[in-house]
C-alpha cells in the first residue's frame, strides 16, 4: 500500500511527496484509512514509528476536503480574530514533543489555508496569545498552557471537529488526566457525530482503556 492509494487531499499528498515520505509505515498503514474513514482510535505506537504523520494526515486531508466546499471568510487587512477557534487539536505532554509535532504539521500542511499553531507552558502567555490571534487552524498544546488559554478565552473548542491525545500515557504519568478531562469533557467541545478523536499510546494500563471508554466513540477502533 502506497500514499497514492489513500484518498488524499491534493495539497496534502504533494506535501507527502515533498517530504520524501516514500511508502507509509505499519501505523500509517492501519491508521489512516480508519480515521480519514472517520472512524475513532486507539493506537498502540512508540516514538519513532511515524505516528505523528499517522494522525496528521488524514486531519488535514479530512479538514481541507471540507472546507473545498466552503468559500474562505475574508477579513480586512490588519482585523484580528477576538479568539483562536481551531478546527483540530492535538494534546501531548512536554514542549518538545509539542515543537516537533507543530513542525511535521507546518510541512504536511505547506501552501494549504489551515495554520498551525503550538502552545506550551513555561513561556510567555501573552507572545502565544499574539500568535492564536493571527490564526489557528490546528492546535498543538500541552494539558495545561490550553486550559489557561481556554479560561482566558483566548481560545474556543467550539469549531473543533478532530481531538489526538498523544502519548498518553506519559501525559497521565505525569498528572495531566484532570486538565485532560476538563478539557474534553467539561469544555465547549462539541462532543458530536462530527467530533472525532484519537489515543496514542505506548502502554495500556487501564487508566488508558479508561480514559478511552470515557473519551472515544462506543465503537471505536484499536489499533496494535
Ligand atoms: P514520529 O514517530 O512521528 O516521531 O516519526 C519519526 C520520524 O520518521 C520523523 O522524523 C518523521 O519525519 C519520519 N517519518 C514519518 N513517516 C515517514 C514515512 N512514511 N517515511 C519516511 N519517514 C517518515
Amino acid at each position: 500500500q502506497k500514499f497514492t492509494d489513500l484518498a488524499l487531499h491534493p495539497t496534502v499528498a504533494e506535501n507527502i511527496k515533498r517530504m520524501k515520505y516514500n511508502d507509509p509505515t505499519p501505523i500509517q498503514k492501519n491508521a489512516i484509512p480508519l480515521m480519514l474513514g472517520g472512524v475513532d482510535l486507539l493506537a498502540c505506537a512508540q516514538t519513532g514509528s511515524g505516528k505523528t504523520a499517522a494522525f496528521l494526515v488524514p486531519i488535514l486531508s479530512r479538514l481541507l476536503i471540507k472546507l473545498m466546499k466552503r468559500p474562505r471568510t475574508e477579513r480586512k487587512p490588519g482585523e484580528r480574530r477576538q479568539k483562536a477557534s481551531p478546527l483540530a487539536v492535538i494534546i501531548l505532554p512536554t514542549r518538545e514533543l509539542g515543537i516537533q509535532i507543530f513542525d511535521e504539521c507546518r510541512r504536511l500542511s505547506y501552501r494549504s489555508r489551515l495554520r498551525p499553531c503550538v502552545i506550551y507552558g513555561g513561556a510567555s502567555i501573552n507572545v502565544q496569545k499574539e500568535q492564536l490571534a493571527k490564526g489557528c487552524d490546528i492546535l498543538v498544546a500541552t494539558p495545561g498552557r490550553l486550559v489557561d488559554v481556554i479560561e482566558r478565552g483566548f481560545v474556543a473548542l467550539s469549531l473543533v471537529k478532530n481531538v489526538v491525545l498523544d502519548e498518553a500515557d506519559r501525559m497521565l504519568d505525569m498528572g495531566f488526566e484532570p486538565m485532560i478531562r476538563q478539557i474534553l469533557l467539561n469544555g465547549d467541545l462539541p462532543r458530536d457525530e462530527g467530533l472525532h478523536t484519537a489515543m496514542f499510546s505506548a502502554t495500556f494500563p487501564q487508566a488508558i482503556q479508561i480514559l478511552a471508554r470515557d473519551f472515544l466513540s462506543d465503537n471505536y477502533a484499536r489499533i496494535r
